[in-house]
């Protein structure tokens, strides 16, 4: 067999991961200690400068750290300037009844790019802090996978499918993990799902899936700490390069911190 190089056929395609914006309902408040909506911008800014042609963006939840009408739609406004392709799945601080959903609700949203489909989950429960995924989107996600088994899938959702080795946080994991991967391991298209959630990076291996968090383009959280504890890493975002044959290569990328002083003190979330 002879392969054949066409010059239509593209590198590749850039997706820019972003997480827990934590938004307040006015631009000038402050979330713990720290202005999210300017510190959000920043990393917006660093995407823009360093991967201005990428192909989408995907936010991984907790848009919102007030959940008003005023926070969800400052959000669209500013993505629409920056000229991305841009989608997001709700986070447990986020409410459903005015997040900006790519089209419906607890619908389980299939975007195509070129070899690759990425399949949109939302993780969210109303009042909870941790993460279920429902029958009836964990059967849309098992038709979406079949009707799309010629693509390479990415999926995303909020909630983290593994343990982080860290008590508190691991206490508001996604709670039917194996629900999902149950759907997963019928199918051999999925190479990577994408979370937030934890603010931080992670990466772990299920089955040859790549389960990557990633982290708050605002405050951190310390890995591997049993109790709730801020990290002084920087705010930093995802970049995946997807491959037309199904392989991806991956960064975490962060910014300089804009407050060398966060406040650790505070004993919740
Ligand atoms: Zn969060």
């Amino acid at each position: 067999m002879t392969l054949k190089q066409s010059h239509d056929q593209p590198q590749g395609w850039t997706i820019i991961q972003i997480s827990d914006t934590h938004l307040m309902n006015q631009d000038d408040l402050e979330f713990v200690h720290m202005n999210p909506e300017q510190s959000f911008h920043r990393v917006m800014a660093q995407i823009q400068h360093e991967y201005p042609h990428a192909h989408a963006l995907i936010h991984t939840g907790d848009l919102a750290q007030v959940p008003a009408p005023e926070t969800y739609q400052r959000y669209p406004s500013f993505m629409q300037g920056t000229g991305f392709a841009h989608y997001q799945v709700p986070g447990n601080h986020d409410s459903e009844e005015f997040f900006p959903f790519h089209d419906q609700q607890n619908k389980v949203h299939a975007i195509s790019m070129g070899n690759w489909c990425l399949v949109l989950l939302n993780s969210a429960v109303k009042g909870k802090i941790d993460g279920w995924i429902g029958t009836e989107q964990l059967q849309q996600l098992d038709l979406i996978l079949n009707q799309h088994a010629e693509q390479h899938i990415l999926i995303a959702c909020h909630h983290h499918p593994f343990e982080m080795q860290s008590r508190w946080i691991d206490q508001h994991i996604l709670k039917n993990t194996e629900h999902l991967t149950d759907v997963l391991a019928k199918h051999s298209n999925v190479k990577l799902v994408l979370c937030g959630h934890v603010h931080q990076a992670s990466e772990n291996q299920w089955h040859g899936i790549h389960f990557l968090s990633t982290p708050s383009t605002c405050v951190q959280f310390k890995p591997h700490s049993d109790d709730f504890a801020l990290d002084d890493e920087a705010p930093g975002y995802r970049v995946v390069h997807l491959k037309a044959n199904g392989e991806f290569s991956t960064q975490v990328h962060r910014t300089q911190p804009i407050q060398k002083k966060i406040n650790i003190e505070i004993t919740g979330y």
